[in-house]
């Protein structure tokens, strides 16, 4: 096995390279060894995708999937890392140099994307018949540099050089007809391992290409623009993902996007249907169930209808019973701008059939509504069709036959408000899952030291696949484990510092606290509430040279939309307190900040193993869920963080006294916002004047674009909008409290600072991706585990 796996790597490094292996460079040897894993797996890819096929599958619809890299992965799942390590070698290659030259498939925004790549992980780990649908982007989410600490963007290319882990399958394009143009759908197959079984699960992603390469009338008669305009008008359909998690620009662009994916997917799964159970669709959703990842994929339930009426000749309720069992939806924020809707008007231009249908589903609902005697006010608001325009959130809750939420407080936020109007006739199709994420790349791959102890002090690996094993551990914790815990934080620590050093060209110190923040930007999230306390804490020194304060590195990472100003001001404001920070000699031995930029999957891999503070600092009741809470748990990082999304959930798994929980919760806000000033705060909380001030008074230069003093603006002129409208002044208070308290605790008690660490990763398993999928597949998609022969 061993000799025949190195001379595959080396037959796979020659044929990318058309050099001897140990004169290929490290991205062909990348290249190559990728693909000696997709001819590992080949034939029991082959036999997966048979044995789903036969029976009952759900297929996970999402227009975003943020996986990161592959091949440590892969290698990781099939056991075969020491292999791939001992190969390389043989020829002079080092695998750690090679992994590093993979580009990250960031074809996601952030949580949203990245769950849905864990999820495929436990799909897969678990034997689950589960397809993944979605787009291939050819640009991922773009490239984030810093310049002047502004914010620039750049294309992501991320498969220009070639991607071995993605597989065209031209012969089962499909096509997708628009008002203005038909399209072919192009299937790319990505493997999907899954950790310590033979089955590997498929990712499909569809990309856009004209039915003609190019017009060859126009080309010949010398009009070569012309002869290209019609395929580039084709190819945008899957050229950007949208650098927006919140509000959707390009809107036409948008809604072909998410029609092209949509359509097609269903075209395959109404094929596989017709190939095993004939041409009678009732009994589709009998073998299939589909699960909406957020609105973006909702325009599938109007495409469904249309397949079953115009092409398989249904009728209206027949095929509505169809469609009602076959989909189920997941809510992702309760961010009021994020609910998608659509003016009609695009409808009509680009699909005036989905209109159609879409008009004809307003029309059924709002009789309906009647018969259950709704008032004429409350079956407007939820109308699938209203003031023009179409409610994709409401389509999705009219016909699916599960709604979720993806955290405990997030799913009871939906019953009582968000949702509370289809709570109140539907309360059967509600449910919760909470998020969860793999411990295999977020333990055993990212974080191999801490791996090994678990390994240990368990006696065996079954954590890998079952993360709640470990809580029978909490108890074995003793001084032992907590001192090896604090060695292996130190290593961690130390081999981040020189991963930083050379990213980002800044020194940091091995032995500081370091206090992590990195997701979106927004502000929800609060960013400006962890500068604020950066910038008192700075003063606070400069005031006092005697006091006495724990070492910090403050870490950032963080991409805004390019259209969310406010965002950008944000970075703009942290980069240039990093700047004042990092730069004076009086504080810069003791505090550092730093903004790791294009933050993405990978520099996650090497942060989060790293950090010892975990900021889950939005304001309560506005973070859905976050997940990369669940991956600083796991790592031994304690939370710092508001009561919000899964913040309570880990809370509760962990105990008061083993997290760092602060601030207004989601119950007392609507009372405390009632008659809020934030300027008392300003006035009344010692430090924070001289922080607000520091933005206006050029101690801080926005080099002249006013941001830093539209963001004083923004908390504290009630003319301007409701000020502060995420109470960042509020919440200052306690969180300087909570956060100094928490830096002294880990300084004053390093071995209670670490049985902290021990029991937060002993208590993760419920947050492990395998234990929601379990729970989907059980109560949602009705599937069993079909390990292959
Ligand atoms: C996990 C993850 C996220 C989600 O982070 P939250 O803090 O939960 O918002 C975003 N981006 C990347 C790259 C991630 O890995």
């Amino acid at each position: 096995m061993t000799d025949t796996w190195s001379n595959a790597v080396v037959s796979q490094v020659r044929a990318v390279s058309g050099r001897p292996a140990k004169a290929s460079t490290p991205q062909e040897v990348w290249a190559g060894l990728s693909a000696a894993v997709v001819d590992h797996i080949a034939d029991d890819w082959a036999s997966t995708d048979r044995t789903y096929k036969a029976g009952r599958m759900e297929h996970y619809f999402s227009a975003e999937f943020l996986m990161g890299r592959a091949l440590l992965n892969n290698l990781s799942n099939l056991g075969l890392v020491e292999q791939a390590r001992a190969s390389l070698n043989a020829f002079g290659q080092n695998l750690s140099e090679v992994l590093e030259e993979e580009p990250d498939a960031a074809l996601g925004n952030g949580g949203l994307g990245r769950l849905a790549a864990c999820f495929l992980d436990s799909c897969a780990t678990l034997d689950l018949p589960v397809y993944g649908y979605g787009i291939l982007y050819r640009y991922g989410l773009f490239k984030q540099l810093f310049e002047n600490g502004f914010q620039t963007e750049h294309p992501d290319s991320w498969m220009e050089e070639g991607y071995p882990f993605i597989v065209r399958r031209q012969e089962e394009q499909r096509l997708v007809s628009y008002a203005d143009m038909t399209v072919r759908a192009i299937p790319y197959d990505m493997p999907i391992t899954g950790y310590g079984t033979k089955n590997v699960n498929t990712l499909r992603l569809w990309k856009a290409e004209p039915l003609e390469e190019f017009d060859y009338d126009a080309f010949n008669s010398q009009r070569f623009t012309d002869a290209i305009v019609e395929r580039e008008h084709v190819m945008d359909i899957s050229r950007v993902l949208y650098p927006n998690d919140t509000t959707y620009e390009g809107k036409v662009l948008r809604v072909r996007q998410q029609y092209f994916f949509c359509s097609a997917s269903l075209q395959d799964i109404v094929a596989n249907y017709i190939e095993k159970h004939g041409s009678d669709l009732r009994g589709l959703s009998d073998f299939n169930a589909i699960q909406l990842n957020d609105t973006h994929p909702v325009l599938a339930i109007p495409e469904l209808m249309r397949l079953l009426l115009d092409d398989y000749n249904m009728g209206w309720e027949e095929a509505w019973e169809v469609v009602t069992k076959t989909f189920a939806y997941t809510n992702h924020t309760v961010l009021a701008e994020a609910l998608e809707t659509w003016e009609m008007g695009i409808f009509d231009r680009i699909f005036p059939r989905i209109a159609e249908i879409v008009r004809e589903i307003d029309r059924r609902f709002r009789l309906e509504m009647a018969e259950r005697g709704l008032d004429q006010g409350t079956i407007d608001y939820m109308a699938p069709v209203s003031g023009g325009r179409a409610h994709m959130a409401w389509i999705a809750c009219y016909a699916s036959y599960s709604i979720n939420g993806v955290a405990a407080l997030h799913t009871e936020i939906l019953k009582r408000d968000t949702l509370a109007q289809w709570y109140a006739i539907w309360p059967e199709r509600f449910n919760n899952k909470t998020n969860g994420v793999t411990p295999r790349r977020w333990l055993k791959q990212c974080n191999p030291r801490l791996a090994a102890l678990l390994d240990e002090v368990t006696g065996s690996d079954e954590w890998v696949k079952d993360l709640s094993v470990l809580s029978e551990y909490t108890s074995a914790g003793n001084d032992d484990i907590y001192r090896r815990l604090g060695e292996i934080k130190a290593a961690n620590k130390a081999d981040f510092a020189n991963w930083i050093a050379e990213r980002e060209g800044i020194k940091i110190d091995p032995e500081a606290i370091y206090d992590v923040q990195i997701k979106r930007l927004h502000e929800y999230k609060r960013q400006l509430l962890n500068a604020f306390y950066i910038l008192d804490l700075y003063f606070r020194m400069k005031q006092d040279p005697s006091l006495q304060v724990p070492k910090r590195v403050f870490i950032f990472g963080a991409k805004a939309a390019p259209g969310y100003i406010r965002a950008k001001a944000i970075i703009k404001l942290i980069n240039t307190i990093a700047e004042l920070v990092n730069n004076d000699s009086d504080v810069n031995e003791t505090i550092k900040v730093v903004f790791v930029h294009n933050y993405n999957v990978s520099p996650a891999e090497h942060i989060i193993p790293a950090a010892d503070v975990s900021e889950q600092i939005s304001m309560a009741g506005k973070e859905a869920s976050g997940t990369s809470n669940m991956k600083f748990m796991m790592n031994g990082a304690l939370t710092m963080g508001t009561l919000d999304g899964a913040n309570v959930e880990i809370l509760d798994a962990v105990g008061d006294e083993n997290a760092y929980i602060f601030g207004a919760t989601e119950d007392e806000l609507p009372a405390l916002k009632r008659d809020y000033d934030p300027r008392w705060h300003m006035d009344n909380v010692p430090g924070l004047r001289r922080v607000l001030d520091a933005l206006v008074d050029g101690t801080l230069d926005d080099n002249g674009s006013g941001w830093f003093y539209d963001l004083h603006r923004s908390l504290l002129e009630p003319s301007y909008e409701p000020a502060d409208v995420y109470y960042v002044l509020g919440d200052f208070a306690a969180y300087r409290e909570a956060k100094d308290r928490m830096a002294h605790d880990h300084d004053a008690d390093p071995l209670g600072w670490n049985r902290k660490v021990w029991v937060n990763i002993t208590r993760s398993g419920r947050f492990s991706s395998d234990r929601t999928i379990s729970d989907y597949a059980r109560e949602v998609w009705k599937i069993k585990g079909e390990p292959i022969a």
